[in-house]
């Protein structure tokens, strides 16, 4: 980590680029959802970061916000149960493999910023803190 700290709009918009959260030129993804170990422009250490179930939950709340209003639309015009199941499942694929990375790329960001790696804070604990737990 370098001594100059992006701020924490700079990180979230990078991730939703799905760019290094350090330079925002490098891309952060091997493939679909897989991370790089290290930035390919400014070799920033993505090594040990995971997002674990945070992206997958971020993405299932914004795609049942946005699948839900074709319900009504579906009753209001009346449209008949195939098409619709066909319609419902074509949108909420769309939706959840689009959103999906973008919301690993901001938990990405996030926990690269304060450094989580491997699921655990990257800090030294004080021993007056740890002695007590
Ligand atoms: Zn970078």
């Amino acid at each position: 980590m370098t001594d100059t700290m992006p701020k924490y709009s700079s990180i979230m918009r990078r991730g939703l680029r799905r760019r290094c959260p350090q330079c925002g030129e490098g891309r952060i993804f091997n493939g679909y959802l897989s991370i790089y170990d290290e930035c390919p422009v400014c070799q920033e250490s993505l090594r040990g970061i995971r997002t674990d179930d945070a992206a997958p939950w971020a993405t299932i709340l914004l795609v049942g916000h946005l699948a839900a209003p074709i319900v009504p639309i579906a009753v209001k015009f009346d449209i008949a149960t195939v098409p619709l199941t066909i319609l419902m499942v074509g949108w909420v694929l769309f939706l959840a493999l689009s959103i999906l990375p973008v919301m690993k790329g901001v938990f990405v960001g996030l926990n690269w910023r304060f450094n989580i790696r491997d699921g655990k804070p990257d800090i030294e604990i004080p021993t007056s803190i740890s002695a007590k737990t």
